[in-house]
């Protein structure tokens, strides 16, 4: 297995950066993960960092994933297996439509991609394992979108930073917001507040696609999972805040509203937001603000990356003319 520099320590802290005042009441500021150093960056580069050191005490020889192809999580994982010098083999469910561009570069890195009914995902994967372990290989599987206690622990350690942000720059945020969708972000920065202690900030996921109870359970169980023993003594219900208000018709789509803030986003800061996450949380964000009427406050947006998706809808707009 080659080795990744840049994965082998702990990555350099992302920036944050204070936005102009268009947005209301508040102090808006940013946490720029999608310029972590690898493939475009985001928060699956971030998780990818977790999985990269998990998979270097193994003997592996192929690294197989789940997850539309056009994913951001996809893109990163067939990118870190051939810069690990590894097969890649991700397992997509059919989809029809355009050919995105994280689809693209995970075409460019090498990767098998095998599609299949949804329905048939389970099978194909334990199948397609099988298979491998059969010829005499060793397969590592992550799941979809980098779930699990590496995703987890990645965003323990993005909460540190926050911390240590807010202690050199005598700052402290009331809340932070964040596009929520598998649940490991979400666990992540949950998991780091609650074993830091501090109860003074709310941490709000905005769902990109699940509805509140489903979306909900699933970071409640990554959670579980991340503290194992300590759960019963840290966990506290009220500190998983996570909202199905902004979904706009769910994963993918998006309102004309959505695209004008990007578009805003843009001119005004110069940072790209994607529709499927970032520009839909941040969106949500300014909305949940307005009707909890909150003013006065520091709050923090993380920007969760998705850059080659931000350039989807470029092309998009070009084909329609
Ligand atoms: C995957 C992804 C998310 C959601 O992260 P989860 O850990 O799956 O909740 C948010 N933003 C971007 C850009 C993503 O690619």
């Amino acid at each position: 297995m080659r080795r990744i520099p840049l994965f082998e320590r702990e990555l350099e802290r992302t920036c944050v950066q204070e936005l102009s005042d268009s947005y209301g009441p508040n102090r808006l500021f940013m946490k720029r993960d999608d310029m972590i150093p690898f493939s475009f960056g985001g928060n699956k580069a971030r998780k990818a960092a977790e999985f990269y050191r998990e998979i270097m005490k193994t003997d592996t020889d192929i690294v197989m994933t789940y997850g539309s192809n056009s994913s951001n999580h996809c893109r990163i994982i067939a990118n870190m297996a051939a810069s690990m010098g590894l097969g890649c083999h991700i397992i997509s469910p059919q989809e029809n439509g355009m050919v995105h561009n994280n689809t693209r570069l995970v075409q460019k890195s090498g990767a098998v991609i095998e599609t299949c009914p949804v329905s048939a995902v389970a099978g194909t994967i334990e199948n397609r394992k099988q298979a491998y372990r059969e010829q005499g290989k060793r397969p590592y599987f992550i799941e979809g979108g980098g779930h699990g206690n590496p995703g987890v622990e990645a965003y323990v350690k993005g909460y540190r930073e926050i911390e240590a942000y807010e202690r050199e720059h005598s700052v402290h945020f009331d809340y932070i917001f964040h596009a929520s969708g598998t649940g490991a972000t979400q666990a992540g920065l949950v998991c780091g507040q609650l074993l830091s202690g501090e109860q003074e900030r709310k941490i709000v996921g905005i769902s990109i696609a699940r509805e509140a109870q489903r979306g909900r359970s699933v970071v409640e169980d990554s959670i579980r999972t991340y503290l194992g023993e300590r759960f019963a003594q840290l966990y506290q219900e009220e500190q998983l805040v996570f909202t199905d208000a902004y979904r706009s018709g769910g994963y993918g789509s998006y309102t004309e509203e959505i695209a004008e803030t990007i578009d805003f986003v843009m001119q005004r800061e110069g940072i790209p937001m994607d529709t499927t996450y970032v520009g839909k949380a941040f969106h949500g964000m300014l909305a949940y603000l307005q009707e909890n009427k909150i003013s006065g406050r520091n709050i923090l947006f993380i920007h969760t990356g998705g850059c080659p998706i931000f350039f989807d809808r470029l092309e998009e707009s070009r084909l329609d003319g």
